[in-house]
């Protein structure tokens, strides 16, 4: 069986929807995980606010300008009259639940529960378009199944057991559709698995299955050798290694949730990007198979800031780092680069907000400078240290620009830069002279 994910823009409108549903009618069995249309979970985030702030009539202005959109998206969506009533009372629901909010006290827990209506809505309708369709198909409601364990983090075992139970009492059906980002926390309140989190469901549920294959469909053609949006004549990257996948998903490709990996490379599920926009372009394939020796693509991550400790008391000294580390972990603040030598150590940052905070406790080791508007521009491929060669291609690529740190060993399948922010065009355009062209 596959899982098939399709995010916000796939199913944006009765059209896109309509080629969906082209496209998983094949008759194969699958399980269909979708977002919520685009712009709902935005919208239903800005009626959460309303309510917060007790403004009740903003809370309805939103809600009404989601019905009016929704009405629209059905009447175009289902010919048959009485499906197109179905789908009219059930969205209608939603939107009485949604109007219901501004009956009680707004906290983080009914704001869950909104941003859970997004995927509800467009699982809700899409199905009814499929029944029109005389596909044979049902709801797999992911409440039902995906759960979060004690510290937030998805229950593998509870999934897995639940996945198949629930499977087990609607059989023998082609296409299973179910909702993304949606789950329930611990306590079995209705949750989430963050922005984003719909690939991370695709993930979860394919490894929960045991799925052949699963595939993530966006409306860009796989996972691209460079920034599309800076450089020019980027190539999608036929082949990638889970590991380069996550460190490109994380260093600043759009097109994948970071953490949405980690489930399928442990379950050993290929996740394949395609395109709905292009269904018979290859995409990427993302699996443990990896082009020997050859570096793939170029990512960056904006918005960082370099911090640096220098000290005498660091020479020979244990426990200096494990001092250091405890300062970011005190203020909560995830590290993303390190660089060391004998008399100190850089770190980098994405995350500044507690960066006052976190140089005053750090002035009591040794000499703090901060650099802001920095970016990592990372390299990725499968580039073990026992070839020889590819520093040098990549460092000479760079020889232009300054460099604020580099990092190489931590894994066989990343090379970091930190730069200034204002030199990354010419950094990535550099690094695809110098790499792909
Ligand atoms: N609808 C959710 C969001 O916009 C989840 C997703 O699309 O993956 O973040
Ligand atoms: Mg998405």
């Amino acid at each position: 069986m596959k899982v098939l994910k399709f995010g916000g823009t796939s199913v944006g409108s009765a059209t896109r929807m309509k080629e969906v549903a082209k496209l998983i009618g094949d008759g194969e069995q699958k399980i269909v995980v979708l977002s919520a249309m685009s712009g709902t979970t935005n919208c239903l985030v800005e009626i959460s606010d309303y309510y917060y702030k007790m403004n009740i009539t903003g809370a309805m202005e939103k809600i009404n300008v989601l019905v009016a959109k929704y009405d629209d998206v059905i009447d175009e969506l289902y010919t048959d009259e009485a499906i197109k009533l179905e789908a009219k009372t059930a969205i209608n629901l939603h939107f009485e639940y949604l109007r219901s909010f501004s009956k009680s006290t707004f906290t983080l827990f009914e704001e869950k529960a909104v941003l859970a209506e997004g995927e509800m809505l467009s699982t809700t309708m899409f199905q009814l378009y499929l029944q029109e369709l005389g596909l044979n198909s049902a709801l797999l409601p992911a409440l039902d199944y995906m759960r979060l364990d004690k510290n937030a983090e998805p229950d593998m075992v509870f999934i897995t057991e639940n996945v198949k139970k629930q499977l087990e009492l609607i059989p023998d059906n082609d296409i299973y559709i179910t909702q993304g980002y949606i789950c329930r926390n611990f306590y079995g309140e209705v949750d989430n698995l963050q922005r984003g989190g719909s690939d991370y469901t695709a993930s979860l549920v394919g490894a929960a299955v045991k799925a052949s294959e699963i595939q993530i469909w966006t409306d860009i053609d796989g996972m691209h050798n460079n920034d599309p949006r800076i450089v020019e004549g980027t190539k999608p990257v036929p082949v990638l290694h889970f590991e380069e996948a996550a460190e490109l998903a994380y260093f600043g490709a759009k097109i994948l949730h970071p953490t949405c990996i980690l489930p399928a490379k442990l379950a050993n599920i290929p996740v394949r990007l395609l395109n709905t926009m292009e269904p018979d372009a290859p995409g990427t394939l993302i699996s443990t198979i990896s082009k020997k020796g050859k570096i793939e693509a170029v990512a960056a991550k904006d918005g960082i800031t370099a911090i640096k400790i220098k000290s005498g008391r660091m020479l020979l000294a244990h426990g200096f780092l494990r001092k250091v580390f405890e300062i970011f972990e005190t203020y909560q603040t995830p590290i993303d680069m390190i660089t060391t030598s004998e008399v100190g150590v850089s770190v980098s940052i994405d995350n500044a907000k507690r960066l006052d905070e976190i140089v005053n406790e750090l002035k009591k080791f040794g000499t703090v400078t901060v650099d802001k508007d920095m970016v990592i521009v990372c390299v990725v491929g499968d580039m073990p240290y026992e070839n020889i060669g590819f520093q040098a291609k990549i460092v000479g690529a760079l020889k232009e620009i300054p460099i604020r740190m580099i990092s190489y060993g931590g894994s066989n399948y990343n090379v970091s830069f930190l730069l200034k922010a204002t030199d990354k065009k010419r950094a990535l355009n550099a690094l695809s002279d110098a790499l792909f062209n």
